[in-house]
């Protein structure tokens, strides 16, 4: 397996510098459009460790076979929507009613470097802070819109810089009424591991 560097990711836009001084404070339109919702579930993983803690932004990844659902987007880049983890973990409640509840998160979809690149990965950010680990707690993500590419970073400021601005965006995109319904979408409600279809 090859630790692939932020430094070594492939860019996608050019004129990084420029992009980044005029993004804008809110994404996608009105209402969610195709191929949004797109729902996902499956247990936490252990992810490449590559940092997302350091940087302040922990990111929780789901087995490669749960992201299926997310086929028809093949864009890399960051998104947005609601996640919720289990309580539970093997029978025993360990997480707080508050970390249970549906919350906002910024999902960064990337090639898997696991998979020379042929395959993507998504991790998620969960916008609450999580007083411990949840590797194995099952996890229910919906998402509702695309933010931005993936840029190329000159820098570990500017990339955390980004990331506080894709937050930012984030929680402003889920407050409009079309989005912020999914928030008490039954597919957050009760037990059921899979997405109903
Ligand atoms: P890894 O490389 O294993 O994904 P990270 O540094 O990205 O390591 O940390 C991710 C883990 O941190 C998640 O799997 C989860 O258990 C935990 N975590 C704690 N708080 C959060 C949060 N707010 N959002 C996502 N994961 C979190
Ligand atoms: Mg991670």
């Amino acid at each position: 397996m090859t630790d692939m560097g932020l430094e070594e990711r492939p860019t996608v836009l050019e004129g990084t510098e420029s992009y980044r001084a005029r993004r804008p404070s809110i994404a996608g339109s009105e209402v969610p459009q195709q191929p949004f919702p797109i729902l996902l579930s499956g247990a936490v993983q252990r992810g490449f460790g590559r940092g997302g803690k350091d940087l302040g932004c922990p990111t929780a990844n789901l087995p490669d076979e749960s992201i299926t659902p997310m086929s028809s987007v093949t864009e890399p880049g960051v998104y947005y929507g609601y996640a919720q983890v289990s309580r539970e973990k093997d029978g025993q409640v360990v997480l707080s009613e508050e970390e249970g509840k549906v919350l906002p998160m910024v999902m960064s979809l990337g090639w898997n470097p696991f998979y020379k690149n042929e395959r993507m990965s998504a991790e998620i950010h969960i916008m609450h802070p999580f007083s411990n680990d949840f590797y194995g707690h099952n996890m229910k993500v919906i998402i509702l819109g695309y933010i931005r590419p993936e840029l190329d970073y000159v820098s570990r400021e500017a990339l955390i810089e980004d990331i506080e601005t894709d937050k930012r965006v984030a929680l402003k995109s889920l407050e409009r009424p079309a989005y912020a319904r999914y928030q008490s979408d039954p597919f957050f409600q009760g037990d059921v591991a899979q997405p109903r279809l």
